[in-house]
């Protein structure tokens, strides 16, 4: 039936009987009792003497959630969105980052260093000082917009690496630096924290003894350490630098006793974050990691985190550290996605100059891509052999079975796994 109101509008009505209206009788009522609120009628909500904000008064914001400063615990890929696009269209796309060691080797032995099941680790290799320039100017003609020092060998044992983080920033690129701390030149710290996005110091231990015992190192080493921190964390005080300090502690059972002294320690040496990562082992299991062992510490390191404050963060990589409760399948070893997409869009160069497609495949002939000490890494990029051993690894690697668990381009290999294999109904958001 058609009805007109005082304005002259015109609706439908549809005349129901009272008995089987679901305005007298809402299911809800059965339950509560409760009456329906007029939300058209905004002066008839309820204002609580108490002053309890209600809803619908549109009064503005009340509650603000803390916002994540640094996203230690997965990626940040969602971030470049460009480069995506341009390899979903199989463009020829240089990574976004690269991960990269300068030297083969190193001034400690840490007890759960991956580094050296990678092969190579021989004093005297290191990628030459003119090559690791060539490589800074490369990336910014290919547009890679970070680069990690992180990874093989000590980085601070290349000393060309001070150069390579002055010119970095001149042309535009972010530059990371992951080091053991002890053999940072402490006249050319400056640069590093003037220049630098980050340093983040590999540091197991909370004690002399546990210092030790995990990096093999003097304990002399660990006050000179501690020292070296503070001073850098002055020397940005004073500057007004923003380079972030933190500090990585890999969590292995021999330092489980160690995690409270650390996140304390840290708290007072003024870094910005402490990182508590898991040991990611490697296919043939060498480093004897068994992620069922972080199930005991769980306590202990929801405890470290509490000693964040507002200028420093505790992290527990609770994604990685958990990962065997993820699923069933990674329970057996095996993980969220059949294939590897991540490497074209996360690189890897070892600390000798060459290029591979991850640091887990470092020393496989088969996955070399070119060395940078020889050839520019632009060309490298640009040249089918890169771009056949891409293809190699998606057409032949088996992930549950060739590959270092929890590896480096774990989280981002999630994130393109998903996006290469999207479920039906995607037009529902
Ligand atoms: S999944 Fe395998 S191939 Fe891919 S980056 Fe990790 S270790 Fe390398």
């Amino acid at each position: 039936m058609k009805q007109k109101n005082d304005n002259n509008d015109i609706k439908l009505v549809t005349n129901i009987p009272k008995e089987l209206s679901t305005k007298e009788r809402g299911g809800h009522k059965v339950r509560t009792g409760r009456e329906i609120v007029d939300r058209s009628k905004l002066e008839q909500i309820i204002v609580k003497e108490s002053g309890e904000k209600q809803p619908n008064t549109y009064t503005g914001h009340t509650y603000k959630n803390i916002g994540e400063k640094f996203r230690l615990d997965g990626h940040k890929l969602i971030y470049h969105i460009e480069r995506i696009l341009k390899w979903q269209k199989g463009e020829r796309v240089a990574p976004v980052t690269i991960d990269m060691g300068l030297t083969k080797f190193c001034n400690t032995a840490c007890i759960y260093c991956i580094g050296v099941t990678q092969g190579g680790f021989t004093k005297g290799q290191m990628i030459e000082p003119d090559a690791l320039m060539r490589l800074i100017e490369d990336c910014g003609r290919l547009d890679v917009k970070g680069i990690a020092f992180i990874g093989d060998g000590e980085p601070t044992l290349n000393p060309a690496m001070y150069d390579a983080v002055v010119l970095a920033k001149k042309i535009g690129i972010d530059i990371g630096i992951g080091t053991n701390g002890l053999k940072i030149d402490m006249n050319r710290a400056e640069d590093i924290l003037r220049d630098a996005t980050y340093i983040r110091i590999n540091l197991s231990a909370g004690s002399r003894e546990g210092f030790t015992k995990i990096h093999q190192s003097s304990p002399d080493n660990f006050d000179m350490l501690l020292e070296k921190i503070k001073t850098m964390v002055k020397i940005r005080k004073k500057n007004d630098y923003k380079c972030t300090i933190g500090i990585q502690m890999v969590l292995i059972p021999e330092n489980f006793n160690e995690i409270m002294k650390l996140a304390k320690i840290g708290a007072n040496l003024g870094v910005d974050y402490l990182q508590i990562k898991q040991c990611s082992d490697t296919e043939y299991h060498e480093l004897g990691i068994s992620p069922k062992d972080y199930e005991r510490v769980q306590d202990v390191l929801k405890e470290a985190e509490k000693q964040s404050t507002e200028n420093y963060l505790v992290k527990v990589k609770w994604n990685k550290i958990n990962i065997m409760d993820e699923t069933e399948v990674y329970r057996g070893g095996f993980r969220k996605y059949d294939i590897c997409y991540g490497t074209p869009l996360l690189g890897q160069i070892s600390g000798n100059g060459k290029v591979y497609p991850c640091g887990p495949f470092f020393e496989k002939k088969r996955f070399l891509m070119g060395d940078i000490n020889r050839d520019s890494y632009y060309d490298i990029v640009k040249s089918d052999r890169y771009w056949n051993v891409q293809q190699d690894i998606v057409n032949n690697v088996d992930v549950h079975c060739d590959c270092t668990i929890g590896c480096r381009q774990d989280y981002i290999n999630k994130f393109l796994w998903d996006l290469k294999n999207p479920p039906e109904h995607i037009n529902f958001i």
